[in-house]
């Protein structure tokens, strides 16, 4: 069950003192307070753990500085929607909405490697208006002999670099705690030039003391990559691991799935899963079709599939596209086959425009035929 605040309400106010000692007389039930910033206000939420059940709705409702009380039926007791308002969701990141109705494109190389071309990155997204881009310091490679990154020697070059052309986020994974540590310092003696948007991998989804490690932190966003191998139920309760540790700056990404039935494509494509992702939680989500793809083929129309992927993701309304870029594809330490030129990102970045469109589109078509209030 949870009991949300009025907006005036403080967590340590009397309306909040008054709530918890009527909750005195329901010991087995342990009572949480979470705080979060939404977007256009704070919102301040009461947990409540144990046999609810017996606690009436309505006596709540009627007590002072009480909003609203809901009923959790799901298990996503803080990444769930719960019916709230979506208003009320989203964050702000480096001056950055992120919200389950914003776009954001993450490109950049699948790792770094030179300053020369991370600089020339940097300056390519600068000029066509990008200012997140993404890059691993930190690669779990399936073979132990395939590069694995340059490590923490990278981050005050990559972070300066990233100032100096204007990038306020860079997506980047990190394998265990210490990478959070070593990134938080890096960027501190730099002056904090830029922000980072701790990814965790795929091969990572389940690695609770990891997902622990980045949901203590409130500092850094968090984006979390769909487990290869997991249903989406699982993938979610990892993420409720994140935010039930007090970080709810939470964004869920589709890669796809690991299967022989997305052959000839390294995953099998699992976009249709925006839309349920966004109606069972409150988290923006963010969709690869670089991994998901995993090469740069085309169809007899001369469209790439990887285009084709991105498509399908924005169309469903994604609200973040993460995507492998380099100067110099063929040089790429990581991932070659599925990195995008820079002219060929241009050309993406015209149909994400064109597919946004038909997207927002589509919503004022649900809306004006009066299907917008369908149950979720
Ligand atoms: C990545 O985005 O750099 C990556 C390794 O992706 P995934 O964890 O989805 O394989
Ligand atoms: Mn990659």
């Amino acid at each position: 069950m949870i009991i949300i605040l009025k907006p005036e309400c403080q967590p340590k106010g009397p309306e909040a003192e008054g709530l918890l000692v009527h909750l005195n007389q329901y010991p087995d039930v342990k009572v949480k307070f979470v705080e979060m910033q939404g977007e256009t206000r704070a919102l301040t939420e009461i947990h409540l753990i144990g046999s609810t059940n017996t606690i009436p709705t309505e006596t709540l409702e009627h007590l002072p500085g009480v909003e609203r009380v809901v009923r959790v039926s799901s298990k996503y007791r803080q990444i769930g929607r719960h019916d709230i308002a979506l208003a009320d969701v989203g964050f702000n990141y480096q001056g950055l909405e992120f919200n389950q109705d914003s776009l954001h494109i993450f490109a950049g190389p699948c790792a770094v490697d030179t300053p020369a071309n991370t600089e020339a990155l940097f300056r390519f997204l600068q000029s066509v208006g990008v200012s997140t881009a993404r890059m691993g310091a930190y690669k779990p490679r399936t073979s132990p002999y395939d590069f694995q990154g340059h490590g923490p020697a990278c981050l005050p070059w990559v972070f300066e670099l990233a100032g100096k052309h204007g990038i306020k986020v860079i997506a980047m994974e990190v394998l265990k705690e210490s990478h959070i540590e070593e990134i938080t310092s890096a960027l501190a003696e730099a002056g904090n030039p830029t922000g980072v948007m701790m990814q965790i991998g795929t091969r990572n989804a389940q690695n609770f003391e990891l997902l622990k490690a980045v949901g203590s932190q409130q500092e850094f966003p968090v984006l979390y990559k769909r487990g290869m191998g997991l249903t989406l139920e699982e993938s979610l309760n990892a993420c409720e691991y994140i935010a039930s540790e007090g970080n709810r700056k939470i964004i869920f990404c589709l890669r796809g799935a690991k299967t022989q039935l997305g052959l000839p494509h390294r995953n099998l494509v699992d976009f249709i899963h925006v839309p349920v992702v966004k109606r069972l939680t409150r988290l923006p989500v963010c969709v690869d079709p670089s991994h998901a793809v995993g090469s740069k083929s085309q169809g007899p129309d001369g469209i790439m599939d990887i285009f084709h992927a991105t498509a399908q993701g924005i169309v469903a309304g994604a609200n973040m596209l993460l995507v492998e870029c380099h100067p110099d594809p063929k040089t790429a330490l990581c991932d070659a086959q599925q990195s995008l030129t820079f002219d060929e990102f241009i050309t993406l970045m015209q149909d994400v425009n064109m597919i946004r469109d038909l997207y927002l589109k589509r919503v004022e078509a649900v809306k004006s035929a009066g299907l917008r209030s369908l149950t979720r």
